[in-house]
């Protein structure tokens, strides 16, 4: 998979050179090709910003930079080209798993007061924020984006059971999770995970993933499939 990353500050994507993406994309599993927007300003100053027509406060990026940088980058508009914006439909997990099935993706970073609305009339096809509030520029959403998706790019992850069994995989967030010592400080790693039946630990995960989303996030228990772990209604019985 691919990612186009058009900014002012491409300074920020350092960050992807560590980790699981840095070394992804060291052995090729993961493209990511940063643009310096400023590369494509026809202002000897190399400008990209300008005041805003109607007044008010900051600036706006102007059109004529970023749409060569996006025509250049993107001729023939292969790309699912994404501009960041508080504006755009939230991010979440579904809306992940299908950016994930892109061969290409053109992200757009904005900074100071945006930009100039032509730029999305002309080149972009969604606008994605990473949620209700404001940050300085695209370029923290756009590193947010390309690393949630990254992780179900073949190979990136170390094995396929990552992405299977954690929060929002089944509609729940995630149960518990221990490792060694056994006691720490008093507290003791649940009984049944020490065990070894398989079955018991499933249904201890599953039950306490249940039990955790109901106090946090009971928004999501609606769309879940948790009937069969739900404790059994008891029979009435006649007299
Ligand atoms: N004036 C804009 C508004 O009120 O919607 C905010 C501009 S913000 C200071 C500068 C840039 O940061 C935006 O153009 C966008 O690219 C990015 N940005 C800020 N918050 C964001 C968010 N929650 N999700 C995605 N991008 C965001």
């Amino acid at each position: 998979m691919q990612f186009d990353i058009l900014t002012i500050f491409p300074e920020y994507f350092d960050v992807l050179k560590v980790s699981l993406l840095g070394k992804a994309i060291s052995e090729g599993k993961l493209c990511v090709n940063i643009v310096d927007i400023r590369n494509y300003s026809q202002d000897k100053h190399k400008k990209t910003d300008d005041t805003p027509y109607g007044g008010g406060a900051g600036m706006v990026m102007t059109v004529d930079p970023i749409v060569r940088a996006i025509e250049s980058v993107d001729p023939s508009h292969e790309a699912r080209r994404i501009y960041l914006s508080p504006r755009g439909a939230t991010l979440n997990q579904s809306k992940v798993e299908k950016l994930a099935k892109e061969e290409r993706i053109l992200l757009l970073c904005g900074d100071y007061e945006g930009i100039d609305e032509r730029v999305i009339d002309l080149c972009i096809d969604e606008e994605i924020s990473i949620g209700d509030y404001v940050l300085t520029g695209g370029e923290l959403p756009a590193l947010v984006l390309v690393n949630s998706v990254a992780r179900y790019v073949d190979g990136v992850l170390g094995s396929a059971e990552s992405t299977s069994e954690e929060s929002f995989s089944d509609g729940l967030l995630e149960y518990p999770q221990y490792t060694r010592p056994e006691i720490y400080r008093g507290l003791r790693v649940p009984e049944v995970l020490l065990g070894g039946n398989h079955h018991d630990i499933c249904r201890w995960r599953k039950e306490k993933a249940i039990e955790i989303t109901m106090q946090r996030r009971p928004d999501l228990m609606a769309k879940a499939d948790i009937a069969p772990y739900m404790p059994k209604k008891p029979k009435k019985h006649r007299k």
